[in-house]
């Protein structure tokens, strides 16, 4: 099984993760924001050595621990380049909410889209031991919204990381810059509702759904 933890704090209680693979050790960080510090401490008690600090989008909830994460394990920090607008403006967006944020370093790499299967995606060099990262663009959200589709070398079946796109009984907000809500339904139903009704979804913010039950319930997409 894949090593896999999550952790959310005040004030956003926005889910941060940390995935690892069981065989080899290594892992990955999934947008580090405020609880950064139970996501470094997870990973040492699981012995893991992360490779990448990988972020479904720039929402300052999403990235306020990404300075810390990169200082504490130097990997690169991945973002698709649709949204390097809304991390570059990170102070800016916790003025807009409030909130003193401190700027992020740089964004190493960009996700490098490439069209297949009807859908923009990116499946280049992330893995981790035995794991596969498929970067699936999700617009709607935000202009350079992902979502994560991990699996096990030689299985089908993926734990999808989605960000804000959707949620247990909801989907993401579309009035922050650059958002659009018939561009967030299309993602959704053109990119996760492919995944079978068993795909377990990890959403940025609460509880853990599964492709079916948002598919057959969620007041917004029926
Ligand atoms: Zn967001
Ligand atoms: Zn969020």
């Amino acid at each position: 099984m894949m090593i896999l933890e999550h952790a959310a704090v005040e004030p956003f209680f926005k889910n941060g993760f940390v995935l690892g693979c069981e065989d080899t050790g290594e892992g990955v960080i999934i947008d580090p924001g405020d609880e950064v510090e139970q996501l470094l401490d997870a990973a040492r008690r699981q012995r893991l050595a992360i490779t990448s600090i990988l972020l479904t989008h720039a929402h300052l909830d999403h990235i306020t621990g990404v300075g810390r994460a990169k200082a504490a394990l130097g990997v690169p920090v991945w973002l698709h380049e649709a949204d390097n607008f809304l991390y570059e403006r990170v102070v800016q967006q916790g003025f807009a909410f409030g909130f003193r944020v401190e700027a992020q370093p740089p964004v190493d790499h960009f996700y490098e889209m490439q069209r297949h299967e009807g859908h923009e995606g990116f499946e280049g060099a992330l893995r981790f031991g035995r794991y596969r990262v498929r970067v699936l663009h999700t617009p709607g959200h935000c202009p350079g919204g992902v979502c994560l589709a991990v699996s096990r070398d030689g299985e089908k079946r993926a734990v999808l990381f989605v960000g804000d796109t959707l949620f247990a009984g909801s989907i993401g907000r579309t009035d922050l810059p650059g958002g659009d809500m018939d561009t967030l339904l299309r993602s959704i139903r053109d990119v996760l509702f492919t995944f079978p009704d068993d795909t377990v979804v990890w959403s940025g913010h609460g509880a853990a759904t599964t492709i079916g039950e948002e598919r057959r319930t969620n007041p917004f997409l029926r």
